[in-house]
């Protein structure tokens, strides 16, 4: 009974692919430099299989300064000589006192410097004429569902209007898995279209997703970004309101216990093939901005304008993320 007292002294772990002393241990240990090797090939692989960024294409990525974005601007550029596609990033002042600050302006701004990615910024003030809080306020819904919706119809905007054929995202495993799990329970099949790496347009005037960290989950995000040095400055408040609920708790269970099961997961759904057809669903132009829209005005326009148009506007269950 009392060896079992003695404690054995722990051997250090080892990098699997070098075998030197390990720094890194999220799935499995690594050092820095095989963490980072092994991270940008699982992306690349995603990239090839699902021909996310070919040969002339020009990818419009929105930077947050979070770790997801951060991480996938990063890969991205890194990609984009060799595979001779063109990278721009935009950063937006979404007008949340909490959420924007000149910090991750500038954060921003130098790591685009430094990799020679043109920058863009916009301000949604100056950019939609929306006031996110204002109209948060007068229609009682949160800041952040109000500011989801915005964001998807000022990058789908931009990138069109600047030449983009693509746009991309930091949505990482964490976020598709959890997105699956949520909707499928609420039996809400219409966003399985989002839970692919990429979404292609269904409409000239919609820009195609892409979402290059389909595979990789936060948490190798977050070691990636100090692997590398990357300076972060995300907003605490939007990881908060995507990712406080009871399915953080669900999801630090299986973590616990299977540490690959996220990406597993994300795996198998880029792998499976889902039929859904809403030959309802038609997208034409909104009658006031001219934006694409399965309705007469765009969620935008409606929230922007009477309140009488609001009793259109239905609550979007996927919330995209960072
Ligand atoms: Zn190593
Ligand atoms: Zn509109």
């Amino acid at each position: 009974m009392e060896e079992k007292n003695i404690k054995k002294p722990k051997r250090k772990k080892r990098c699997v692919s070098c075998r030197k002393p390990a720094e890194i241990n999220v799935t499995v240990p690594f050092c820095a430099p095989c963490f980072i090797k092994h991270f940008d090939r699982r992306v690349e692989r995603v990239v090839k299989k699902n021909k996310l960024a070919m040969a002339g294409d020009k990818i419009l990525m929105a930077v947050s300064a979070g770790k997801d974005s951060l991480s996938c601007a990063h890969v991205l550029s890194k990609m984009r000589q060799e595979r001779g596609f063109m990278l721009g990033v935009l950063h937006m002042d979404v007008g949340i006192l909490e959420c924007t600050s000149e910090r991750s302006e500038n954060v921003v701004r130098e790591f685009c410097r430094e990799r020679d990615i043109p920058f863009h910024f916009i301000r949604f003030r100056e950019y939609l004429g929306a006031d996110i809080v204002r109209i948060a306020n007068s229609r009682r819904r949160t800041e952040c569902s109000v500011c989801g919706a915005f964001k998807r119809y000022a990058l789908n905007r931009f990138a069109r209007e600047n030449g983009y054929n693509k746009l991309a995202t930091g949505h990482c495993a964490d976020d598709i898995v959890r997105f699956f799990f949520k909707n499928w329970l609420a039996h809400n099949f219409s966003w399985i279209a989002k839970s692919k790496p990429m979404t292609l347009s269904n409409h000239p005037l919609v820009v195609s997703r892409i979402r290059p960290l389909f595979e990789t989950t936060e948490a190798e995000n977050l070691a990636y970004t100090k692997a590398n040095n990357i300076v972060v400055a995300g907003c605490s408040r939007c990881s908060y309101f995507l990712r406080n609920d009871k399915w953080n708790d669900i999801f630090r269970v299986i973590d616990e216990k299977d540490r690959l099961f996220k990406i597993e997961f994300a795996r198998g759904l880029e792998m499976a093939e889902f039929k859904v057809s809403d030959p309802n669903r038609v997208l034409n132009g909104c009658r006031i901005c001219g934006e694409p829209t399965d309705k007469e005005m765009c969620v935008v326009c409606r929230l922007k304008g009477n309140k009488a148009d609001d009793d259109q506007i239905e609550d979007t269950t996927v919330v995209e993320g960072d």
